[in-house]
């Protein structure tokens, strides 16, 4: 059966760098809910307008644009065929339920949470200088990860879906534990106690 991967991990974490790695590695697609709304964005498309804004602000995009969005990507044949990485969904509360309805309880094989500090992005984003990096716009994406993002990595968790990797180090050490995690989590291998970096 094709694999449904998911990475989380908080804006400037690498999200991006390691989920190149991973559609490589694992043969799936990649869908980043960020890309889309990029190029929406460069299309100059109806969603692209609306999003800029929000983008810009830090803000996020509502809940049933961003879920008819992937659900109409998740159908395509290419991710029936070759399974996905998902990147920047689901973010809050209601895109989980809704993932979960479309795709059944076991809607992930394996989740990783790629775990940098807040001190440690922040500086990171400010370097990369992307357009929405501005200091207003940083400081609210990472507090809604917090409240609205973080809260589901327990679901998750729970069920036994999701393994912490440290994000600190070189791309290709990070990948390596991204590696032994997703593997881990595909068998079901269960952590002891204290494994699970913590
Ligand atoms: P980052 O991880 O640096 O925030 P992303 O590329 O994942 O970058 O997302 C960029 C922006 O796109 C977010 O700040 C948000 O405004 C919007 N966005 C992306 N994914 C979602 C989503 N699932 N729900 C709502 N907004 C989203």
């Amino acid at each position: 059966m094709a694999l449904h991967l998911a990475i989380f991990g908080r804006q400037g974490a690498g999200k991006g760098t390691q989920s190149q790695r991973i559609v490589d590695a694992y043969g799936v697609v990649h869908v980043s809910t960020g890309d889309m709304l990029r190029a929406a964005i460069a299309a100059g498309t109806q969603l692209g307008l609306a999003a800029q804004k929000i983008m810009d602000a830090g803000g996020l995009v509502d809940d049933n644009t961003m879920i008819g969005i992937v659900s109409d990507r998740l159908a395509e044949s290419d991710i029936v065929d070759r399974g996905v990485l998902l990147d920047g969904f689901p973010r809050t509360p209601a895109q989980a339920d809704e993932l979960v309805r479309i795709l059944g309880e076991r809607s992930i094989d394996a989740a990783v949470n790629l775990e940098v500090s807040v001190e440690e992005v922040t500086a990171r984003m400010l370097e990369r200088g992307r357009d929405d990096d501005t200091e207003a716009a940083i400081a609210k994406r990472l507090g809604l990860y917090e409240s609205q993002t973080r809260p589901l990595l327990d679901w998750f968790d729970e069920r036994g879906l999701l393994r912490q990797v440290d994000g600190l180090g070189g791309e290709d050490d990070v990948f390596a534990r991204v590696k032994t995690a997703l593997d881990a989590c595909i068998a079901g291998v269960e952590v002891g106690e204290g494994d699970n970096g913590e």
